[in-house]
């Protein structure tokens, strides 16, 4: 064997199972980019966790059932928040410097949550802060070996048994053989036209473990976040929801602030219904976004506590503290992925996930807001110790692996597609119409020397033919899947999708 523990993935979720699976045998870590770039290094507004002094873990139960719209599991829920704040002191004893009052801890508000409960660090870079501090530990650790633009294409299953991963590093693929192999491989933003997530968020790990035959869970339920950037020729930064925590409001082209017409909690209304109501009014004032609005806070306010927005802001020409910033809704987190139990066990032996790859039942239909680095910290924890008593099968063959096959389409016009028709509201005819042209794509797919952005796309067509899939299954609205054919939610559909290669999704 190359190690006894692979571990595909350097977010929060792998560096967090790298920490317990040391204490078991020889670790490797592979990301396909540079260590730091994930969406955890991204993540800005905060974690979750029932710790301030009038907050209870049985309110921070209620408020992410609620999220998640009937469908969350209700153990998976009940494990997160019980084990949180345990979670949170692993990181502060390992040096997480979280942003505090005087000696307290400082917790803000964000959408959906009934009490101030986010924790934050140096303001707006509460993952940097985290993933700095798992890795500085993991690092730490004589038996974690870390491999960089590394990227693993497809599981390794032989006799029903995962034995470990085919790895390419840019010119040739490579077996890696393992005692058990956790996906910690993140989200799948990159299949939407529009995204908050970093590049390498290409669902891989959903591709990969649906090739293997491991089984699939909501994956139709990706959540829109509001309020991204919305500047010619800029990423799509995220405008964090702590924004309208501490007083943004999002206005239309008519400087009115809409929210109040759509929902109760008006700027604070759950994700999807956020995000709804502000294509409704950029389709109703005919402009291509709307407005974020921060300008009633004072400019000393602003900058010491969303640093990196207002100057990331700023050096796209945007000053916040000045003027509202131009906001559109773009895919940013995936609730649904490789199903897991609540230790993190896939569906086949020796395959585990933790993150936001995986689908544990926490976030149910939607997620709350800071909850999923939460999740990873936790589950990621749980995952790693659940491996740790793995003793894996020797397994030294030489196994042939078939070849790459890349869909005859370009990545714009995927995403694009994606976008259109399994987006923030989708129909039975987009949905139908979206699953025949990537089946074309991918009839008609060709071999050839493997590249990074094949095998990117495959992983992309992939996922994006069960989110169509499963989305069109699902006929009824629920949390962030929302059809216009089927507006209401229906009770013979409160319970998770599943899907599974030669299965059909139920
Ligand atoms: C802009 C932004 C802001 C966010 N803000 C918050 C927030 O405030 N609070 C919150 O709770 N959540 C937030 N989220 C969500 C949260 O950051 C993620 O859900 C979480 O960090 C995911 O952690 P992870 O460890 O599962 O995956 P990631 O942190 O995304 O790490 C994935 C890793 O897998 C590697 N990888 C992927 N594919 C392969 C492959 N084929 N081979 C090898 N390696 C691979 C990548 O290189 C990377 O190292 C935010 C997300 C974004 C994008």
């Amino acid at each position: 064997m190359n190690c006894d523990f692979l571990v595909i993935g350097a977010g929060v979720a792998g560096l967090r199972a790298a920490i317990e699976l040391a204490k078991a045998g020889s670790v490797l870590v592979i990301a396909k980019d540079s260590l730091q770039e994930s969406s955890s290094e991204y993540a800005q507004g905060g974690i979750a966790v029932a710790l301030s002094d009038d907050d209870e873990v049985a309110l921070h139960e209620q408020d992410t059932l609620y999220a998640g719209d009937g469908l969350c599991d209700r153990q998976a829920v009940h494990t997160l928040v019980e084990e949180g704040p345990a979670a949170i002191q692993d990181l502060i004893d390992w040096g997480a410097e979280f942003d505090r009052d005087g000696l307290k801890l400082s917790f803000t508000r964000e959408g959906a949550h009934s009490r101030n409960r986010i924790l934050h660090a140096h303001g707006d870079s509460t993952g940097r802060e985290i993933a700095r501090t798992l890795y500085k530990k993991a690092s730490s650790l004589s038996n974690v070996k870390f491999e960089s633009y590394s990227a693993i294409t497809d599981l390794f299953v032989v006799n029903g048994r995962t034995v470990g991963a085919i790895a390419f590093d840019g010119s040739t693929l490579r077996p890696v053989f393992a005692r058990a192999v956790l996906l910690a491989t993140g989200g799948l933003g990159r299949v939407f036209k529009e995204t908050t997530n970093p590049d390498v968020a290409t669902g891989d790990g959903v591709a990969m473990a649906w090739r293997a035959g491991a089984r699939i869970s909501n994956i139709e339920f990706v959540q829109f976040h509001p309020t991204a950037l919305h500047v010619e020729g800029a990423p799509r930064f995220l405008l964090s929801e702590a924004l309208r925590g501490e007083g943004a409001v999002l206005r239309n082209n008519a400087d009115e602030a809409f929210m109040e017409r759509y929902h109760e909690l008006k700027d604070l209304a759950p994700r999807d219904v956020v995000s709804r109501s502000i294509v409704a009014e950029m389709e109703r004032t005919g402009s291509p976004h709307v407005w974020l609005d921060l300008t009633s806070r004072d400019a000393g306010f602003i900058q010491g506590r969303f640093p990196r927005i207002y100057e990331t802001c700023l050096a796209y020409g945007v000053d916040i503290s000045k003027v509202a910033a131009p906001v559109h809704p773009a895919a940013h987190y995936a609730m649904g992925g490789v199903w897991t139990d609540l230790e993190g066990r896939a569906s086949i032996p020796g395959l585990y996930a933790a993150g936001e790859v995986a689908c544990t039942g926490v976030h149910g239909a939607n997620r709350l807001a800071s909850n999923s680095l939460l999740e990873g910290v936790v589950f990621g924890a749980r995952a790693g110790r659940s491996m740790a008593t793995e003793e894996g099968v020797s397994f030294t063959g030489n196994q042939g692996w078939s070849r790459i096959l890349v869909p005859r389409c370009s990545e714009r016009e995927l995403r694009e597609l994606t976008w259109e028709q399994c987006g923030i509201s989708r129909t039975r005819a987009g949905m139908q119409a979206a699953l025949e042209k990537l089946q074309e794509w991918s009839a008609e797919a060709a071999g050839g020397r493997p590249t990074l952005t094949g095998i990117e796309l495959r992983n992309l067509c992939e996922v994006a033919t069960l989110i169509a899939q499963c989305g069109l299954w699902r006929e009824e609205s629920r949390g962030a899947h929302y059809r216009t054919d089927f507006p209401e939610k229906r009770e013979e559909f409160r319970r998770a999708s599943l899907a599974q290669l030669n299965v059909a999704a139920a």
